[in-house]
């Protein structure tokens, strides 16, 4: 019903025959996943179950994240999807397609400017605001699963913050390997009480989740989990008094396009050189530094 009082950026969405509900989910589902959500903030870092809808995306491709961020958009939001960083590629922008053309919100590509930040695998390089909203694509919500199979007894670790498992894995990863070995989806705990995955996003963005001002919102599509992190809340990594979570070094390298030292770069190789280059991961952050106007 609220699609017809609309105005999209396409008037052919304007045509009965084309006409979605607003923001392609039905306003039920919208309404059930935004309660989730709100159970979500209430306890940071709890995974909350919710009834995880189709999309015409298979899931397993940011459907959990694109739930989230239908069900919260609304007709003045400015809408940014990165896909490990970059806007251009064929995830982040078929998915900003689905939004823009079911919602007639608008988007960009510049992190400022956005309202709602949907993500996958990063999070932006500038600091967010307390006006902004970021969604992270979950494929695994459940950090312990590396230690417990059953889904019953994860819960029930959770709920009686049974973490001895976790805290052991890690130390015996020490005695094997000299050093905590743990990469990407570094677990984090919660303002005190949850063990969190914050997603396969690097250590070196976990600190953006520590204290922030903005709202961080996980969504797992698959396994139908909502949890979130609400701004000002302690996210810290696990780690030991001698064994320190350390976020990935770029120690003595810099970006090939703008010069950068203080990024998260991705290494890559010279099309001319053959020799191994490092460049800005956050490319639109990449661009704006460099002076470029973003879209
Ligand atoms: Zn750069």
């Amino acid at each position: 019903m609220e699609a017809a009082r609309i105005e999209h950026t396409r008037p052919w969405m304007n045509r009965p025959a084309a006409a979605y509900n607003f923001a392609f989910l039905d306003e039920g589902s919208k309404r059930e996943i935004r309660r989730k959500t709100l159970k979500a903030v209430a306890i940071p870092g709890y995974q909350v179950p919710f009834a995880s809808r189709e999309l015409p995306i298979a899931r397993g491709w940011g459907t959990g994240g694109l739930q989230l961020t239908l069900s919260l958009l609304g007709p003045n939001d400015v809408v940014k999807v990165i896909d490990q960083g970059h806007d251009d590629s064929v995830n982040a922008v078929s998915i900003r397609r689905l939004i823009a053309e079911t919602s007639g919100a608008a988007t960009t590509e510049d992190t400022a400017k956005a309202t709602l930040i949907q993500s996958r695998h990063r999070i932006p390089e500038e600091r967010l605001r307390a006006d902004q909203i970021l969604v992270l694509q979950v494929p695994q919500p459940e950090p312990l699963r590396r230690v417990e199979r059953s889904e019953r007894l994860t819960r029930r670790k959770h709920a009686e913050m049974d973490y001895s498992a976790m805290w052991l894995a890690l130390y015996e990863g020490i005695v094997r390997w000299g050093d905590i070995t743990l990469g990407a989806d570094y677990p984090v705990m919660v303002h005190g009480r949850y063990i969190m995955a914050p997603t396969p996003i690097p250590r070196w963005d976990n600190e953006k989740l520590h204290q922030a001002e903005h709202l961080t919102l996980f969504g797992a599509g698959r396994e139908k989990k909502i949890y979130a992190v609400p701004p000002y809340t302690d996210v810290i990594p696990l780690q030991f008094e001698d064994y320190r979570f350390r976020k990935e070094s770029f120690d003595g390298k810099a970006c090939r396009h703008c010069g950068s030292t203080d990024t998260f770069l991705d290494e890559t190789t010279d099309e001319a050189t053959g020799f191994t280059v490092y460049q800005c991961s956050d490319t639109a952050f990449c661009r704006k530094r460099r002076g470029e106007e973003l879209p």
